[in-house]
């Protein structure tokens, strides 16, 4: 068994699921950050246990065909990214595999992904970041990404996953801070008032807010903060505030306050216009959301005439952009500015075939069923942590649906819930990944059901 700090050679042979190289070393699996599958790597064993080890790179000895040199000046501490060492390709390759032994091993489905569906671009591609602010020990401003399963800020004011003009109000910001003497946010005391920077970009339509993250209700010299981020980045279409003055991890508190000009923004997507306010939930690569939808779509088949249920429908996105292919459209959102976000996207788009409704899935749920609501196309897109159990049974037992499309962030969760659906009669026919976050070790996955009695 490898000891603590032990240094020991390791062929990478596979890839966990969170994007850790594994090998063997007497026998044990060993873990290895920042590897390819068929590097032959020195590691430093920095945590040994009775199971496996976890190893920390040191040289790579033999390089994989598929590594290539990080384009990433900070990859190597921030926490952002998981595959900057391997060439795109090998990236969606990984992801493929981590869909398919999901449903292998978690769910017992036995059904073949298709290729994963590469992002347009795998830089620059977030509309979305939220960057924690910190002093140092030493005093200097530290604004940027928690180093890997810590709270240690890593300084980064250009992360190459985001647009330029998140750089520019960064810097902005940055010189705001210095010149205002406002303070700053530290976890440990629970004092200091700025803690994070949120920002939004719409890259159709180049809408963008700031949000300072503050432990307070106002900052000194708010004035200030609005001429600089106006001047560095005269199209800014918001800048606000977030009230959080809760001592957890959560980065955003339920107030926020609107300095200057609005606080949602628009962005379009399927030929679609939507607002998107800001603690609405929104896919954080526009470009790849729209590919995902329309691959929803086409899974719903729809025919013209069916009633949609969009569960878990955030602004409304999914649903409204199908609305045009069905009689009519339901959707379910737990955030009440999101679905007021939804309702006002149907007015933008001219879309009266649609309704929203604020409530809990399963609760929406039954009340539908009890409506005697009986859709022909379900498309459910829940949280990391999947469907709760009821919504399964009501969906598959009581509405019944020809079909159902279930899209996910989690493969394993999706997995799971499509084990249940099995046994409620629906079988998974296509499984389609999309890379939404490229560099990352995420995959957002499609998964098309279908009724067995409607199969015959
Ligand atoms: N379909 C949307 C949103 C998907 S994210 C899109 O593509 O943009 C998942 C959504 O589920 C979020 O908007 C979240 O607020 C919502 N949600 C989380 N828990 C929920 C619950 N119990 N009931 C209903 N909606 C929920």
């Amino acid at each position: 068994m490898p000891e603590k700090n032990e240094e020991i050679t390791v062929e990478i042979t596979g890839m966990t699921s969170d994007g850790n190289g594994v090998g063997r070393a007497d026998g044990l699996a060993v873990f290895v950050p920042g590897t390819c599958v068929g590097d032959r790597v020195l590691c430093r064993i920095i945590k040994p246990s009775k199971n496996y080890a976890v190893g920390k790179l040191l040289t790579v000895l033999c390089p994989s065909a598929d590594r290539v040199e990080s384009e990433c000046p900070v990859s190597s501490v921030c926490g952002g990214c998981t595959y900057r060492q391997m060439t795109y390709e090998a990236e969606l390759e990984i992801k493929r595999k981590k869909v398919a032994d999901a449903f292998a091993r978690v769910g017992g489905i036995s059904v073949e992904p298709q290729k994963t569906v590469g992002s347009v671009s795998p830089d620059r591609y977030r509309n979305k970041a939220m960057l924690p602010v910190a002093r140092a020990k030493d005093g200097r401003l530290l604004i940027g990404f928690y180093a890997p399963r810590s709270h240690r800020v890593t300084d980064c004011r250009s992360c190459m996953l985001s647009p330029a003009d998140f750089d520019d109000a960064v810097a902005a910001a940055a010189r705001w801070i210095e010149n205002s003497g406002v303070s700053v946010y530290d976890e440990l005391t629970g004092r200091g008032l700025v803690r994070h920077i949120y920002m939004r970009r719409a890259p159709a339509t180049g809408e963008m807010i700031f949000c300072l993250v503050i432990n307070g209700r106002s900052v000194p010299d708010g004035k200030g903060l609005v001429k600089t981020l106006t001047d560095t980045l005269p199209g800014i279409t918001g800048i606000l505030l977030n009230v959080n003055t809760s001592r957890g991890n959560k980065v955003l508190g339920s107030e926020f306050i609107t300095l200057y000009g609005r606080p949602e923004i628009r962005d379009t997507l399927c030929s679609l216009t939507f607002e998107i306010s800001p603690p609405s939930f929104y896919q954080v690569n526009s470009p790849q959301a729209e590919r995902l939808y329309n691959a929803a779509a086409e899974c719903a088949g729809l025919s013209g005439n069916e009633l949609l249920l969009d569960l878990y429908c955030g602004a409304g996105t999914i649903g409204l952009s199908m609305a045009d292919r069905v009689s009519r459209v339901i959707g379910v959102e737990i955030i009440p500015e999101a679905v007021e976000n939804a309702k006002r996207n149907a007015e933008l788009n001219g879309i009266t075939n649609a309704r929203f409704i604020c409530a809990d899935a399963s609760k929406a749920a039954a009340d539908l069923r009890a409506e005697g609501v009986r859709p022909d196309v379900v498309v459910l897109d829940p949280p990391r942590k999947g469907l709760d159990k009821d919504v399964i049974s009501i969906v598959a037992d009581d509405m019944a649906p020809s079909r159902i499309v279930y899209i996910s962030c989690d493969p394993a969760t999706c997995a799971r819930d499509c084990a249940v659906f099995k046994e409620h009669g629906y079988e998974v026919k296509e499984l389609r990944p999309f890379d939404l976050f490229p560099r990352t070790a995420h995959v957002e996955c499609v998964a098309c059901l279908k009724r067995y009695s409607d199969n015959r």
